[in-house]
This record gives C-alpha cells, structure tokens and sequence, in this order.
C-alpha cells in the first residue's frame, strides 16, 4: 500500500494532519472547526480514559454529570471568567425550528428567555450546583470529576490539537482550605505529568502559568508542558487553583468546625483529546504512526506468510495458541489472516498504524519452529523461537514503551537551551526551537514584548528549577529563576 505520508521534515504541520487522516484517528467534519473522531483514534481515547479515570478514582474522586447548558448570567458571575471566555462560546437563542417552504427556519415565537450558553467549561453550573451540595465542614472535600464534551469557538482550530468542540475530563473540587485545595490543585497536575511519561511516554516540565497565562479566574495555574519533535511544546494538562473565586461568585459557604461560616476552596482541572495529538507529535516518524504500548489498541498484530489452505491451517492453528497465551497475560493481539490484502500491504498499514510488535511467521518458520518479530519503535527485525515469544513478547513491549520515552526525554534534553542575551533567544527560537531558559523580569509587559517580537510565550515557570540570580535578557532587571519560553501549539 502507498502512504503517500508528506516527511515530517519537509512540512511537519502537513505531515501531522496526514498522519491523523491516514492512521484512521480523525478526520474533518461537515462543522467547522469540529472533527470526527474515528474508531481507532477513539480507541486510544478510550485506553486513555480508562487510565486516567482509574488514577482519579485512586486520589478519590467520583463522577458526575451536569448540563451542557449555562444560563448565561451564570457566565457572568465572575468577572475574570466571563472575560476570558466571552469571546469563544457558543449561545443557544431558540428552542424551535418552524417548516417553511425553503426548509426550516428558527422560529421567532421560539425565542428562549434566558440564553443557554454551550459549556466552554463547567465551573459555574458546577458552583452553582455546589451552593446546594455544601453546608458544613463534613460535606468537604467534595471530589468530583465529569468526562464530558465542551465548545470553545477557536478560530484556528487542527484535529485533535484545538478544536471547536472537544472531549475531556474537568475535575471541580471543593475544600476546606486553601492548603487543600492547593495540596489537590498540586497533586492532579501530578497525576497527569505521571500520565503523560508513564502512557504517552512524553517527559514533561511541571510549572505555574505566569498570570498573564492563567486561567480565567484561576489565581494559580499548575501544567505540564511537553515538546513536540518540531520543536514547538504544546500544554498537555492543566490544573487550577481557584481560590474562593467561585464560591464568592455563587455564595457557597461551609459551617466551620467552630461555629464560622466561610467560603469554600475550590479547583478544576482538566486534559482532552488534545493528549491524542501530543501522542502522535511525540513520537510518530514518516512511515505513520509510533505508539507507546501502553496505549496502543492493538499491540501486537501477527500476519502469515503462507500459500495454500493447508500452510494457512497449520500457522493459524500455532498463532491462535500463541494469541490465547498473550491474551491472558492481558496483550491485545490481532491476528490479520485477511485474504483479501498481500502480507506487504499489511505490514505497511500495521506501521502506518504504529502497532508496536509485529510477528510475521511463513512456512520456513514453521520447519524451523520460529517467526520473525519486528519493532515498530527502532524498525529492527529479528528472527525468535515461536515457543519464546509469550515471554519474549511482553518484555519487548516493556523495552518499547522504554524506548520511546528516553527517545523523547533525549531530544527534550538536546532542545533544552540555556540563554542569557535576546539576540541568543532570538536565534535559537529560530533555528533549533525547543525549550529555552531565559531570565524574566516577572511583568506581563516584558513577556507581552517578547512574544510579539518572537512568537514565544512562557510556557511555565518550572517546579523544579533552582533559584538563580540574573538578569531580564530584555529589561536587565532582576530575576531569581529562570522561566521555560517556547513557541506552542
Ligand atoms: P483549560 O480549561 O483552558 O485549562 O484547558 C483544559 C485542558 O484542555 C488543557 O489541557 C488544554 O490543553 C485543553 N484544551 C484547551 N483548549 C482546547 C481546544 N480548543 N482543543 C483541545 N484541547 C483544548
């Protein structure tokens, strides 16, 4: 089969959007701005979700659902909020539609009296909801998450990475204090960096936004930040810390253990199938997607080599022990003994595919007692025992899903670069990109400056950076740390 996949080299933004078309994960939508997600890039979303909601449930949190509608006052309740959403959401007006004779039209006498507006995120039905669910200090914390679909009217929208509506999960949390609610905020943003270099096997900086970042209404925003292999680092999760923002908007007030009455502490963090799009970008390569084991749908697909009914009978007779053995040590395998499709045209849709293992066994395998076993990761191919592989098997996806995250945390540490002047910035940005570690004088007017000039923002302010005095590579003022700059998707 012909891929006919663009090199990653030559326009890595077309390559991308190829890659995701080609592979089967999404596609483009007769709606502007949203896609349609396929169901082998489903199927990677599902073993995300699956993951994740299984580590929300160990930190103790529940699911929930509410409305996808928010009255539209609720919107407004809390200023910060409303500004830096006001500009992206989508607003329900009527509740009819009335035939005419060119079709339907939106009847008039229809007209809502409130305007509904399409969740671009849910804290304020969320806090609305909360006034009701908390009196007392012994109805906190309140640990909730919602897996969910919201709308973000993004003008410049690409499959999985921003798209007008997309699927995620909000966590939203209420607590007793600001230590908790800080200790949480902390903790999810742990969770997600595990996810992201456990599953997706991206290495990721955990930082802080700086306050011209933030969430709207957030005081603090925690994140991960990861880099993609054109250099540019994409936010893959975030997690806030609101303050007692919400609770004052939607009076949500606790009876303390000594007789008080104060407002409630809250946060809200979420990761989307933006994840999907830092999977494919981390590590996919020209022949199609590369995926880590542990998210893969399909880990190892074995395909025969064979003529005849015969030969076919006595290989699949061996690869269904084999499939079974894997199975049960919890494996996905696919056996493709389609008939219609040439053992070539299956190898290369596998790799475009990225499924991790491939075992390929014919009749001199089966003399031999053997099969050969290639890698998608290193593309290395070699030939093993048929009776090994149910050991050997697992220990290769181990080895693989290793693989591609030191391959990432490599070409992070290579792309990672220290600079103390901006003519040094400046030319770094532009011509290995990556991560650059400069010195910021911590005002918005410096970091508005230098991304209209470079394109670059702070991606983060990172955890774990040691203090370190210098000076503004723009302003020479002061500075205690070093900031992580990036151009971002
Ligand atoms: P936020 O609520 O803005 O903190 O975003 C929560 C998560 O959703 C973050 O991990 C973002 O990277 C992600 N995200 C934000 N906007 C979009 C979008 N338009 N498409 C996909 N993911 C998004």
């Amino acid at each position: 089969m012909s891929k006919g996949l663009p090199k990653r080299s030559e326009d890595y933004s077309l390559w991308y959007n190829e890659l995701v078309k080609k592979a089967g994960l999404a596609e483009n939508s007769a709606v502007r701005g949203c896609m349609v997600i396929k169901p082998y890039g489903y199927a990677i979303w599902e073993r995300m979700q699956r993951v994740l909601d299984d580590m929300f449930k160990a930190t103790g949190h529940s699911n929930a659902y509410f409305p996808l509608f928010i009255p539209k006052s609720y919107l407004s309740r809390e200023a910060d909020h409303v500004e830096g959403f006001a500009k992206e959401c989508a607003v329900v007006t009527h509740y009819r539609l009335k035939a005419t004779e060119d079709g339907v039209t939106v009847d008039p006498d229809a007209k809502l009296e409130e305007e509904l507006i399409v969740r671009p995120t849910s804290e304020t039905i969320i806090w609305s909801t909360y006034k009701s669910w908390v009196q007392s200090y012994r109805d906190l914390p309140l640990l909730v998450n919602q897996w969910a679909n919201v709308v973000r009217w993004e003008m410049r929208t690409r499959l999985f990475l921003r798209t007008a509506e997309f699927l995620w999960q909000e966590g939203h949390t209420a607590h007793a204090t600001a230590e908790e609610a800080i200790a949480e905020t902390k903790q999810m943003m742990e969770v997600y960096a595990e996810f992201a270099e456990k599953y997706i096997a991206l290495p990721v900086v955990r930082g802080v936004k700086t306050p011209k970042e933030r969430f709207a209404g957030a005081l603090d925003t925690y994140c991960i930040e990861g880099l993609m292999q054109d250099g540019k680092a994409l936010q893959a999760g975030t997690s806030h810390f609101l303050g007692q923002n919400f609770a004052k908007a939607f009076d949500v007030k606790f009876a303390t253990k000594d007789g008080g009455l104060e407002y409630v502490w809250g946060t809200s963090w979420g990761v989307s199938t933006r994840l999907m799009g830092a999977l494919v970008m981390a590590h996919s390569d020209d022949e199609g997607l590369v995926l880590p084991p542990k998210l893969a749908p399909i880990q190892v697909v074995i395909v025969p080599i064979y003529k005849g009914e015969e030969q076919l009978a006595q290989i699949s007779e061996k690869v269904l022990k084999l499939k079974k053995e894997l199975e049960a040590k919890g494996i996905s395998v696919k056996y493709d003994n389609r008939d219609t499709e040439r053992p070539g045209f299956k190898f290369a849709e596998w790799e475009l595919k990225g499924v991790p293992v491939r075992v390929a066994i014919g009749n001199r395998d089966l003399e031999n007692g053997t099969a050969e076993v290639a890698r998608r990761d290193t593309k290395e191919k070699s030939t093993q025992q048929f009776d090994s592989l149910t050991d050997y098997i697992p220990a290769l996806l181990d080895e693989i899903q290793e693989n591609i995250y030191s391959k990432a945390f490599n070409f992070r540490e290579e792309h990672t670069t220290k600079v103390d002047t901006y003519e040094e910035f400046k030319e770094v940005l532009e011509t290995k990109g990556g991560f650059v570690l400069a010195h910021w004088d911590g005002t918005s007017e410096t970091e508005e400056r230098i991304k209209e000039e470079t394109k670059a923002t702070i991606r983060c302010i990172a955890l774990e950076s040691p203090e370190e005095d210098g000076v503004d590579m723009l302003t020479g003022k002061p500075s205690k740390q070093r900031v992580y700059f990036a151009k971002a998707y």
